[in-house]
């Protein structure tokens, strides 16, 4: 049945950073926080909600960690090393989501034929509206971006309702709270608000691509128990930028 004649689902891009792999301050994956993360992806998939996640890869390698090195590694090559850790990201999650109950199918944005299926945007869209969660690691396919990068550039061609991006603090402050006491909390942004005042929340083309395209942006906490769950059934947390 086309997705035009059933009740419209939501659609979510979850943007997850490497860190959510691990506990706080650790590196490399800890199947039990991924077990942790899975079972609140599958309990809210099971609800009609379609999500994809675009897993960072920051727990196991980030490109530009090697830039003041000594070069021994091209910046670029780097960022290609960043992109598959991704994909092992990628790989730990779908067992732990399908573990959980909930297909998946994961896709690279480059091909790797023999692990995962390479993304092709109609086949992702074919997936989520057979209520399969997909996730899509190997970022934009291309160095020199994030993740997040990715994250807005698939929340755009999805069609997602939002794009929701998991972190470790619990919104957008108006200085670093670890730093400032005084540091306020914004519920709410505008996309100019964070151009205008380089709040770093992911880079400026696609805080801007968002802002064109009328993509809304909601940053919250994956630690505080039961988030992730709110955020993906579309309570607001954390701070929207809209
Ligand atoms: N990366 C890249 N292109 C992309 C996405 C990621 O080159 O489109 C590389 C980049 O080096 C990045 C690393 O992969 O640092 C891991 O991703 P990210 O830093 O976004 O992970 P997170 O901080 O979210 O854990």
């Amino acid at each position: 049945m086309p997705e035009s004649a059933q009740t419209k689902s939501r659609r979510v891009v979850l943007k997850i950073s490497g860190e959510c792999f691990c506990p706080a301050d650790g590196r490399g994956i800890a199947m039990d926080s991924v077990m942790h993360l899975a079972a609140q992806l599958a309990s809210v998939a099971q609800k009609n909600i379609q999500i994809a996640v675009v897993m960072g890869g920051g727990n196991i390698l980030r490109g530009g960690q090697f830039k003041a090195a000594n070069a021994a590694i091209q910046e670029s090559t780097a960022h290609y090393m960043g992109m598959l850790a991704t994909v092992i990201n990628g790989l730990a999650l779908q067992d732990a989501v399908e573990l959980s109950g909930q297909p998946t199918r994961l896709m690279t944005a480059f091909p790797m034929e023999t692990v995962a299926e390479p993304y092709i945007r109609r086949r992702a869209v074919h997936h989520l509206e057979n209520n399969r969660t997909i996730l899509l690691a190997g970022g934009t396919g291309s160095p020199f971006v994030t993740t997040d990068t990715a994250a807005a550039q698939r929340a755009l061609e999805l069609g997602a309702d939002i794009l929701l991006k998991a972190t470790k603090v619990d919104g957008v402050y108006s200085d670093d709270p670890v730093k400032n006491p005084h540091a306020v909390l914004y519920p709410e942004l505008t996309y100019e608000a964070v151009m205008r005042q380089n709040l770093r929340i992911m880079d400026q083309e696609s805080i801007a691509k968002c802002s064109e395209h009328k993509m809304p942006i909601m940053i919250f906490n994956f630690r505080t128990e039961g988030n992730l769950e709110r955020a993906l059934q579309g309570e607001k947390i954390g701070t929207l930028i809209s």
